[in-house]
């Protein structure tokens, strides 16, 4: 964060890096409905909006910093022809912050013309790119993205579309969500362990594969099902089906929890489960595991809302007299950044986006829900803001286990120097930002609530145990890190 910004509205809070959206439809243009899906997902990117679109002959490409609505007008759209289309929204993971790492990616090359849309992280895009950059690769941006769209744009000139994509898949390590075009071919692959999400929806007229099925609701269209860990979907080029390729199997996967927790919109279908419905149910155990019956239990808006009534629901059960109300208001006109000159103006900073509802709060014990605390400091302002506002007691419940330990697979944690959890015991982060009482939920209780086993589920940042084989980090799962050397060398 430079100095003098504050992050948004969510801030201390992990930040999502990319939403993906491909969309193949039987004659219309395909620029619409990609637009509008990115705006679907505007929440797991605000840094660069992008769409590439394929008219059978050609490639369109409109790629541009700033929020979805921002990035386009109508003539931008309008020009994007093509019933063939990939988008992108984008927050940088790996890679700078300016045009040359917003995606889609595109390049033209003797096989024809590829578009590349990727949500993720790669863990060996280094070795990858100087290895095809000795080959003669000239490589425009530092991203990652480029580094998977040169080794499929290599291996298409001796294979076919699903060979190629099959041998990059055994090359790259780490996350990945595509969105892929190959001249007006429109794929989506996920990673071997589905690291993040990708789901494929039917239209009328066609298909769309897309990171959350939020996207696929605003199109009108039908959630299908999600693509598999390994899978590669192909949507015929007439909008008419698609077809399935498994094209690496594992043994487990590695979904995201923090997709359940907080990427994802509550009205996502991941895996058959409503978002919003697991969010719900983590309260309800929130509640089971550590419980507090004060007069009042509140969000934080918007992240906590789910989590709580979950929890005011469990609690009333249960015979306690806790009330769920909202005791938080939210400015929603804040922007993602703003200026905060001074330190005393940076640490009032969570007043330009919440203001107590004093009535709600005054003479009252008060128990206040998040899913997460970062860093911490927005916590200490907030429960400050409690007290200012007549709190006899402030007692906080997060809806996850703490978080100790960065990630990798393209979220933006913090480093562990910054997590106020890498250090720190639950009742010492209490003191720290002043709270009666501060409590998380277990991991057990998180499996529980999603419904899967833990070790189908990626929890790298608080167990510290990751999925892929990290440099410098020495617990890694027992995972087999695909072969460095290119197979044609
Ligand atoms: S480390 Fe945490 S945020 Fe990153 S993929 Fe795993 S569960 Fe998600």
């Amino acid at each position: 964060m430079s100095p003098g910004r504050e992050d948004g509205p969510e801030f201390d809070h992990p930040t999502e890096k990319c939403g993906v959206v491909g969309v193949s439809l039987a004659e219309r243009d395909a620029a619409f409905p990609t637009y509008y899906a990115l705006y679907a997902l505007q929440h797991r990117g605000q840094e660069s909006a992008g769409i590439v679109t394929h008219d059978g002959f050609q490639q369109h490409q409109h790629v541009e910093m700033g929020l979805v609505g921002d990035a386009f007008d109508e003539s931008d759209i309008e020009e994007l022809v093509g019933s063939a289309g990939i988008g992108h929204v984008r927050y940088p993971t790996a890679g700078s912050v300016d045009k040359s790492c917003a995606q889609p990616f595109s390049v033209s090359f003797k096989g024809g013309a590829l578009g590349l849309s990727h949500n993720g992280n790669l863990v060996n895009a280094d070795e990858i790119r100087d290895d095809l950059a000795s080959s003669g690769h000239a490589f425009t941006s530092d991203g990652d993205t480029e580094v998977i769209a040169h080794d499929l744009a290599r291996n298409l000139l001796d294979e076919d579309l699903v060979a190629a994509v099959e041998t990059t898949m055994h090359r790259v390590h780490g996350s990945y969500s595509l969105t892929i075009m190959h001249d007006d071919t429109v794929l989506g692959v996920r990673d071997p362990l589905g690291n993040r999400p990708l789901v494929l929806g039917e239209l009328d007229d066609g298909y769309v594969l897309a990171s959350e099925s939020a996207a696929i609701d605003t199109l009108g269209g039908e959630l299908v099902r999600d693509v598999r860990p390994g899978e590669l979907v192909v949507l015929h080029e007439d909008g008419e089906g698609y077809d399935s390729h498994q094209l690496v199997e594992a043994e487990n996967t590695a979904n995201c929890f923090f997709e359940y927790v907080y990427f994802a919109r509550p009205d996502s279908v991941i895996d058959d489960e409503l978002v919003y419905e697991v969010r719900r149910e983590l309260g309800r155990q929130l509640w089971a595991e550590n419980g507090v019956d004060t007069d009042v239990v509140m969000p934080v808006p918007d992240s906590g809302r789910a989590f709580a009534s979950g929890y005011a629901e469990a609690g009333q059960n249960d015979g306690a007299t806790v009330e769920f109300a909202e005791g938080l208001m939210k400015n929603r006109y804040v922007g993602r950044t703003f200026i905060m000159p001074t330190q005393e103006a940076r640490e009032q900073a969570v007043r330009l986006k919440l203001n107590p509802i004093k009535s709600t709060v005054e003479g009252r014990t008060v128990t206040v829900i998040d899913d997460s605390i970062v860093r911490g400091t927005t916590s200490s302002q907030l429960v400050d803001l409690l007290y200012e506002a007549g709190a006899e007691e402030v007692h906080v419940r997060i809806g996850a286990p703490p978080i100790s330990a960065p990630c990798y697979m393209g979220i933006d944690m913090a480093t562990r120097d910054e997590l106020i959890a890498a250090d720190k015991t639950a009742s010492e982060i209490a003191d720290e930002i002043g709270a009666d009482s501060l409590s998380y939920l277990s991991l057990d209780a998180v499996t529980t609530a999603i419904g899967r086993s833990q070790a189908d589920l990626c929890a790298g940042c608080v167990t510290g145990e990751y999925p892929y084989d990290i440099p410098g980090e020495a617990t890694d799962r027992e995972i087999e890190r695909p072969a460095e050397a290119p197979a044609d060398d």
